[in-house]
């Protein structure tokens, strides 16, 4: 049968009634794709997997949630919908609220969203509004917004956005047939973390899969679940992921705790050279948020930390299109990026200088 979204999929495993209107554009059935190469580097035998979420309609994981949430808006009678974004949010918000007919506002922190999820929100749509302000102050203003007037806030503090996203680890076991012992997670708001707790935690209940260990990983200058406090100022090139105050705070270390996990940091410098390596080694080209479960699990397979036979699944979150102007500047950086007069002899020497 035609594949036609995660709600006709995993219809059953989610809180919606027989008649509701579905409004989908086909997100999840992403691929679940092997790192051969980069795991050699690690001097492990693990079996690394990436799930590869910037496949989603929209180019993040983002909307399975919105998928679900934008159904569960239109059911409950809704017309618009609102979300803070670091930029993924807002660009599903928009498509689906587009497809469903509603309105999307969404609030957006001013210079800090990568291109290409501008153009998203833009060209959806959306009423688009820049805060001169980061993402938590832009999270505080809708929930007053949505709790005093007839919208529907579509941030991941909405449940229905992590039931839709808890999909992705049903898919996991439905492909490999059992769950990693090892699951990677990127983590802002740790919506996508407690997700995919929720997911396993549904299988392992009915005796699908055992529990696998989440692991969470952020970037350094935006990393209150390991600092173990909030950050007021995040900083860092991963914009998806410059958020300071998570809003599942309490549900993701629940999530930590009751898998026996753990949470770590990358800095700047290494989430590039992982986003980098992720597209030159393994042709998969990610937003350098997406990067950081890949650079976590890297190194503590390195470290000894899991065990070299372990199976590991990384979330990789969303596609490099997202942010073309920090991949550009990563080519730039390299020597591989030249111009030269046109003739034969010019791109001969370039050719013979660079054969491997
Ligand atoms: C939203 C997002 C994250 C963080 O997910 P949370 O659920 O907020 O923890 C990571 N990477 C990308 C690309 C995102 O869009």
């Amino acid at each position: 049968m035609r594949y036609s979204g995660i709600i006709n999929r995993y219809r059953d495993w989610l809180p919606l009634a027989d008649d509701t209107r579905v409004i989908t554009l086909g997100e999840g059935d992403t691929p679940l794709i092997r790192l051969d190469r980069l795991t050699r580097t690690t001097g492990r035998d693990a079996t690394l997997y990436v799930k590869f979420e910037g496949l989603n309609p929209t180019g993040s994981f983002k909307d399975r949630g919105m998928c679900f949430a934008v159904t569960k808006a239109v059911e409950e009678g809704s017309k618009a919908v609102i979300c803070a974004s670091t930029g993924n949010t807002s660009a599903s918000a928009a498509a689906y609220a587009a497809r469903a007919g509603l309105t999307a506002f969404v609030l957006i922190p001013e210079g800090k969203i990568a291109l290409g999820k501008l153009s998203q929100a833009l060209i959806h749509g959306a009423v688009v509004v820049q805060i001169q302000g980061n993402f938590d102050a832009g999270m505080r203003l809708v929930k007053e917004i949505a709790a005093n007037a007839p919208i529907t806030l579509v941030n991941s503090v909405n449940p229905y956005r992590l039931h839709g996203q808890k999909t992705a680890a049903f898919e996991i076991v439905d492909a490999l047939g059992f769950a990693p012992d090892y699951h990677y997670l990127p983590v802002g708001n740790a919506g996508n973390i407690t997700a995919h707790w929720w997911g396993y935690g549904a299988y392992h209940k009915q005796g699908r899969c055992a529990m696998p260990t989440l692991v969470g990983y952020q970037a350094a200058g935006a990393a209150p679940f390991v600092s173990g406090q909030m950050v007021d100022d995040p900083e860092t090139i991963a914009t998806a992921i410059r958020i300071g105050h998570p809003q599942s705070w309490a549900l993701a270390q629940e999530a930590r705790a009751a898998t026996g996990g753990w949470f770590g940091a990358i800095d700047d410098a290494e989430i590039l050279e992982t986003q980098r390596l992720l597209a030159q080694e393994e042709g998969i080209f990610c937003e350098p948020a997406s990067a950081v479960s890949v650079a976590g699990a890297l190194r503590d397979l390195r470290a000894g930390r899991i065990p070299g036979e372990a199976t590991v699944v990384c979330t990789v979150t969303g596609h490099g299109l997202k942010d073309p102007d920090v991949a550009i500047q990563q080519g730039k950086a390299t020597r591989d990026f030249l111009t030269v007069s046109p003739t034969l002899d010019a791109v001969r020497d370039v050719i013979h200088g660079r054969m491997r």
